[in-house]
């Protein structure tokens, strides 16, 4: 007999409770044995009282425990790493780092989500390109780990149920920014998914869950006990999410600019935090490289073209087109212009994936189509100087009707002064 109000009553009242109980009532969940309602309860018990970090890994751990798991470090006999980021407008870091952390011979794994609302989600960046398949079974995964170096797939089925139910049931219950039911969702999925070293990126700011760099901070120290407790090496970079990330927001317009970072031409911010991430990957990795010595080497990765051979190679390994000429192109382009002179002192990222996902780049709801081809490109960030009829940003709109309603909005999301704002560095803070 399940004992599921009586643990609520309990987690209400501020109690802790064990990891033997927190497994009975997430597993008897998942069996269809206690109701959506009882678990919306206790998530909402959750939210206003809070996990201990024991709690918050016996949690983690009945997570796991709901479904398979894979054993990358078995299955290829050396350090897999993985990267993951809780989610922004413009972020398409891994499509980059993936392919120079397999070009220093270092394999990478990850599995990845789709975007929902205004941020954007790697796996439909990825199925911009002819042909690629996100779709491989857990055999398939480690297969091509091993073989080209990398994958990136959808979470299989298989992997953390508890996670898809719960988070579905917390979207719904405002029960999502929760610290510690976002640390257990996310490291539940990324301990199962059997990388033995993971870089985290919490995205702060305007576009991103964390608004505040405090929140950002206790999300990354949760997570990074998660990964300790696992027995996993973390590392939990803070970074800038007030304005997008590059230049680029939508599906194909950010895999061609994650091609240009790997060429050497990528856009500052974005290259700065693909380098960077790639570092803390290679020092976490078998190659046991210093921070400087890491990152010089990601480095030449890209001036060597070994890095964008590795991209090549991944595509074609899943089964997609590498070549640029085969990512689609929006029929209709609008450039969006400054009415004044001045600086760029705001960029709202929310605002732009906003406008990206009313062209068709992203979805309402999880059953919307996606149009690949459409996306803006943010010419001017903030701090930039700008004369008036100067372009701003792009449209690449699939119809004459919608790229004015898209400029609109996009030159709303920009706010032009006279005084230079301060211009957060990409990287705020790294943690251990
Ligand atoms: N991403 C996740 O995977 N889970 C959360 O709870 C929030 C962001």
């Amino acid at each position: 007999m399940i004992r599921a109000a009586e643990l609520i009553r309990r987690k209400r009242d501020g109690e802790e409770l064990s990891a033997g109980e927190l497994r009975e009532l997430v597993l008897a969940y998942v069996r269809g044995d206690v109701p959506d309602y009882q678990l919306a309860a206790f998530c909402m018990a959750v939210y206003f009282r809070g996990l201990t970090s024991a709690e918050t890994f016996g949690l983690t751990e009945a997570m796991i425990a709901s479904g398979e798991t894979i054993d990358l470090h078995a299955a290829l006999g050396k350090t897999v790493v993985d990267k993951h980021s809780t989610g922004g407008v413009g972020d398409k870091t891994s499509l980059a780092v993936g392919p120079i952390v397999a070009a220093c011979s270092v394999p990478f794994g990850k599995m990845s989500g789709r975007g929902l609302g205004h941020t954007g989600g790697t796996l439909d960046k990825l199925e911009s390109i002819p042909g690629f398949r996100v779709e491989l079974s857990s055999e398939e995964f480690v297969a091509q780990v091993r073989d080209a170096g990398i994958a990136i797939i959808g979470q299989t089925a298989d992997l953390v149920p508890a996670d898809k139910l719960l988070y579905g049931l917390r979207d719904v219950t405002a029960t999502v920014d929760s610290i510690p039911l976002i640390a257990s969702s996310i490291m539940s999925k990324k301990i199962a998914a059997g990388a033995d070293a993971i870089v985290l990126d919490v995205k702060v700011g305007d576009g991103a869950f964390m608004k505040a760099l405090e929140d950002a901070r206790m999300l990354a120290e949760a997570m990074l006990e998660l990964g300790r407790d696992a027995g996993r090496r973390v590392v939990c970079m803070l970074t800038d999410m007030d304005q997008p990330l590059g230049r680029a927001v939508g599906n194909a317009v950010e895999l061609r600019e994650a091609i240009e970072t790997l060429q050497g031409e990528g856009p500052p911010d974005l290259t700065e935090l693909v380098f960077e991430a790639a570092a803390h990957l290679l020092t976490l990795s078998d190659l046991e490289l210093g921070h400087d010595d890491a990152r010089a080497r990601a480095e030449r990765t890209v001036q060597d073209g070994t890095a964008l051979a590795a991209y090549e190679r991944w595509i074609r390994a899943q089964g997609g087109d590498p070549s640029e000429a085969a990512l689609p192109v929006a029929p209709v382009r609008k450039a969006v212009e400054a009415a004044e002179d001045g600086v760029v002192v705001d960029l709202g990222a929310v605002a732009i994936g906003s406008a990206a996902l009313h062209l068709g780049a992203g979805r309402r709801t999880k059953e919307d189509e996606i149009d690949h081809a459409v996306g803006i490109r943010c010419l001017k960030k903030r701090g930039d100087a700008v004369t008036a009829g100067e372009t701003l940003a792009e449209i690449h709109a699939r119809t004459d009707e919608a790229a004015p309603a898209a400029a609109a909005e996009v030159r709303a999301a920009y706010a032009i002064g006279s005084n230079a704002p301060s211009v957060r560095p990409i990287v705020l803070e790294t943690l251990h």
